[in-house]
């Protein structure tokens, strides 16, 4: 370990490219990070990588020096110029604390796609499926990932979910042309888009678009929670999987469990002309400095990181003696069993015994084989066609407690309050109806969302203030005055938009 981050200080950029190696960045992350980044960079140093490095220096630590962002100054810049990061995990606090450190740098970088490929390696490490053999592609950018949070009122908290056309369409044209380029036969869809029928809608109407373009690959669908059920219980079936972000962080981590173990399976995080390597799993505080850790999740990433700068073969060969590591029963404590594990080992004598065993290939295991000219793969998004927006209305949010929380007593003080030019349609409390028309029953929360459109002239034709506007923002805004003025506690408002003829909006349940 020493050796590296000394060549890492000492050599310059020049310095790498004369000597014909690939100069990355490197970080040694938190809890286990230090020992299976050690362990992973003494195997590629055996196998031949010709690779230079730069450490930085991000996580806790940094965190705890009261560096916010929980990088070291420059951290960035390295980033930047060299475009390869193999990042050993870090530690991301629950429930409050900073940002994840994992989430922004994807977001800065633009890695649009996470890809984990997973397969079984029955019966030296326990599976129930031993042909399994999957990716899993991740859209690692959007979603409710966007990381915006709002606490509104006293008992209501917002997470917002955002999904792009531009961000859906690049991680699924990545999606096909990755089975293309690795000889996929399938790629598989999962959402969520009975329930998010506008924003799981979009990836959903865009993957059918993009699949069409790829008639040489069979194309379906599942609804989120059957596929997560699926592939708990029938992973063999899939080959190529691409989702949202939530979704594919769930359904990874299951599809590395019944594989085997999480510690074993690694990922690439991919953008366009930057990419970013790591382990699926976290930082393990639990066993963090104890020489206990399994270090293949890390060296897997190392080795789709080897073929994405243009050493598959290198890759190749450590990846079969990592299969014949594990095949010759040398295994670490968390895919310990007692039918195949010849030698419990910890993280040292796991790489010293992969060490050993370079240039060898698995008798009984599939062995991986590297094309010498794995390129990588480019996905160009089509330009957003211009759309025609039409104001219809708007939802207000308000924080109200009122006596008894009666929907029909906030009804009344709307109705009063509306207005010549917009009318009150409904208030929904969770999403569901409860005025006009609700029931008591129905348990309501103190968030309210309030649904005003445009009033119906005398001849019953929507008015109209411009040729392309039912409503123009000055009748919310005067509405928004209305309610301040009669003391009511609105908490943000939400456009209602026709676009390009169709309604862009949900409708409230019970509507
Ligand atoms: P975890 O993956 O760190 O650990 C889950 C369980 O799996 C633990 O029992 C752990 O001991 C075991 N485990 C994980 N990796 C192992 C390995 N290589 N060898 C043997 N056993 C292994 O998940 P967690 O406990 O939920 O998270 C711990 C921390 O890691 C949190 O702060 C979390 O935010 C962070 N995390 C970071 C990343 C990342 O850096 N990309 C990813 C996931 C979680």
């Amino acid at each position: 370990m020493a050796n590296h981050k000394t060549a890492a200080k000492t050599s310059g950029k020049t310095a790498a490219a004369e000597s014909g190696k690939t100069r990355i960045t490197i970080a040694y992350g938190d809890g286990i990070g230090p020992e299976i980044m050690a362990a992973t960079l003494s195997i590629m140093e055996a196998a031949g990588a010709q690779l230079a490095y730069d450490e930085i220096k991000i996580g806790q630590d940094v965190y705890l020096k009261g560096m916010e962002s929980g990088m070291e100054p420059g951290a960035w810049e390295v980033l930047r110029r060299n475009k390869v990061f193999l990042k050993a995990p870090i530690t991301t606090p629950q429930g409050g604390g900073y940002k994840s450190l994992n989430v922004t740098v994807r977001k800065t970088l633009g890695l649009f796609a996470n890809v984990r490929p997973c397969r079984a390696y029955t019966p030296y490490v326990e599976s129930y499926f031993p042909t399994m053999d999957l990716v899993v592609i991740r859209e690692n950018e959007e979603d409710l990932y966007a990381g915006i949070e709002h606490q509104q009122t006293a008992e209501v908290v917002q997470c917002l979910k955002l999904v792009s056309r531009p961000g859906s369409e690049k991680v699924i044209r990545y999606a096909f042309e990755y089975a293309r380029a690795y000889g996929r036969k399938k790629v598989t869809c999962m959402t969520k888009d009975n329930i998010m029928k506008l924003s799981d809608g979009l990836f959903h109407k865009i993957f059918d678009e993009v699949a069409k373009e790829y008639p040489d690959i069979e194309s379906n669908h599942y609804i989120i929670d059957i596929g997560a059920a699926l592939l708990a219980d029938k992973p063999e079936m899939f080959d190529v999987i691409v989702t949202l972000n939530l979704y594919g962080d769930i359904i990874s981590d299951i599809t590395a469990q019944v594989a085997g173990s999480v510690g074993l399976g690694g990922s690439a995080n991919i953008g366009d002309g930057f990419a970013m390597f790591e382990a699926i799993h976290g930082s393990a505080p639990d066993i963090a400095g104890k020489d206990l850790a399994n270090p293949c999740g890390l060296i897997h990433a190392a080795c789709l990181m080897l073929v994405h700068v243009g050493q598959p073969k290198v890759a190749e060969r450590i990846m079969n003696a990592l299969l014949k590591t594990l095949e010759d029963g040398i295994h670490t404590g968390d895919i310990y069993n007692a039918a195949h594990t010849l030698q419990k080992v910890g993280t040292k004598a796991f790489a010293k015994a992969l060490i050993e065993r370079l240039g060898q290939t698995p008798a009984k295991l599939k062995a991986v084989s590297m094309g010498e000219n794995i390129k990588p793969i480019e996905v160009k998004v089509r330009p957003t066609p211009p759309t025609a927006k039409r104001l219809l209305g708007v939802d207000v949010f308000l924080h109200w407690t009122g006596e008894h929380r009666n929907p029909h007593e906030l009804g009344q003080i709307l109705e009063s309050l509306t207005g010549d030019q917009l009318k009150l349609k409904m208030i929904t409390n969770r999403g569901l109806k409860v005025y006009p028309d609700g029931f008591p029953e129905t348990f309501c929360t103190d968030h309210w969302r309030c649904r005003f459109v445009a009033r119906q002239s005398l001849h019953g034709m929507a008015r109209s203030h411009t040729p392309e506007a039912d409503v123009i923002y000055y009748d919310i805004i005067s509405l928004l005055q209305r309610l301040m003025s009669a003391g009511l506690n609105f908490i943000k408002v939400e456009n209602l938009y026709e676009i390009d003829g169709q309604r862009a909006f949900s409708l409230g349940q019970g509507e």
